[in-house]
């Protein structure tokens, strides 16, 4: 069998990787000059347990154990163990989809221990997740990068086709015929989706993580807070010293037409207000990192196919990629559509 898997993101290499091990002769299409420079960019994430839904969390505690294999197999270790707190409007939500699905939790209040957060004021009630940490992508990058070697071609993608049985994949590599096509081209997916009749939500938006400097030798935990309606932040360590927050602002501010100037404008003041007011860092962003996101989408994953092509979109995806490459894999080669409920409850 012959699979095609469009897009050299954390998703793409995960599933090229899970198909290389099934035995498929499989290329992976990566129009960048390195894999995993788009969503996938930058050296750390947010791993968690913690979801609005029970299924999400079990989901997640599958790709943790996926993350433990990969671990096991590169001997290093990938995510690290300080926890994830979650904190605002959302956390009772959370915390009851911890307990639906059986994840171990707690609910503490803002005097606990449990908490060690560069908060000036700490969250008066918040959720533990105490199976949540920092993903080192640098490191998963190294691991995927390794499994994959000889299997990524640098070549974009630019048609499709579904034809005979199969499906032909046009590249500025030229043309080639294939049993089956993954699209798991992030930004990419839609407009290559839609020329094969799958739709895929098309809406881009732009998003952008500021890093700031503290002095602490603590480990703080990753920090998931709703401060207002107005904006989520998304936090954590990335080295000693140093915390990064990603704002989730107003769409409006931050929908494509509105430019990645005045989107990044938007996002920085949200994030320096918010950091002055409730964080105990320097307020100084010493570092960015901007990607184009799929808005309205938050947490998880759906798939879409038709006939030899099928295609994956959501938005958070870096903390299932073992489980999304496992589950893709399995589907480019049996033909079927994973349904997200069903692939909760199958694993
Ligand atoms: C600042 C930031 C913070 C985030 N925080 C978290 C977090 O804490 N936890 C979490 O789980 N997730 C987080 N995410 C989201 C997560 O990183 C992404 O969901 C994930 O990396 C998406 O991977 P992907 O493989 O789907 O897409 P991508 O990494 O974008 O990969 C798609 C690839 O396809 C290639 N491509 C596109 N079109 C073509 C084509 N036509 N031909 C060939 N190649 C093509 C692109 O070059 C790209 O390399 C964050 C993202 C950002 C940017």
């Amino acid at each position: 069998m012959r699979v095609a898997v469009v897009g050299g993101g954390v998703v793409g290499l995960s599933t090229t990787a899970a198909l290389l091990q099934r035995g498929v002769d499989v290329v992976c299409y990566e129009q960048a000059g390195e894999p995993m420079a788009q969503r996938s960019a930058g050296s750390s994430r947010i791993f968690r347990l913690a979801h609005a839904l029970p299924d999400l969390v079990r989901l997640a505690a599958v790709a943790r154990a996926g993350f433990g294999r990969w671990e096991s197999a590169s001997r290093t270790s990938l995510i690290g163990r300080s926890g994830c707190v979650i904190s605002g409007e959302q956390m009772p939500v959370w915390a009851a989809a911890m307990a639906a699905a059986g994840a171990a939790h707690e609910v503490v209040d803002g005097a606990s221990d449990g908490l060690r957060l560069p908060a000036r004021t700490p969250p008066s009630e918040a959720l533990l997740d105490p199976v949540g940490g920092v993903i080192d992508v640098d490191a998963v990058r190294a691991h995927l990068t390794e499994l994959t070697r000889g299997a990524v071609l640098r070549a974009q993608a630019y048609a499709l086709e579904d034809s005979r049985g199969g499906a032909t994949v046009w590249s500025s590599a030229g043309e080639a015929r294939f049993d089956a096509v993954l699209l798991a081209a992030g930004a990419g997916t839609s407009p290559l989706a839609a020329q094969v009749g799958i739709y895929t939500p098309p809406a881009l938006a732009h998003h952008v993580r500021f890093t700031f400097p503290f002095d602490s030798p603590v480990a703080w935990q990753c920090w998931i807070d709703t401060p207002s309606t107005d904006l989520g932040t998304y936090q954590h360590q990335t080295g000693p010293g140093s915390w990064a927050v990603g704002g989730h602002l107003d769409p409006a501010l931050t929908a494509w037409e509105v430019g990645r100037e005045a989107a990044t404008t938007a996002s920085r003041d949200a994030v320096l207000a918010y950091a002055r007011r409730h964080l105990a860092v320097e307020p100084r962003i010493v570092d960015s990192l901007y990607c184009v996101t799929t808005p309205d989408l938050g947490d998880g994953f759906e798939f879409r196919r038709n006939g030899p092509i099928l295609a994956v979109y959501g938005e958070n995806l870096f903390k299932f990629a073992p489980l999304l490459g496992d589950v893709l894999a399995a589907a480019c080669v049996d033909g079927s559509t994973p349904a997200v409920p069903d692939v909760a409850l199958n694993y």
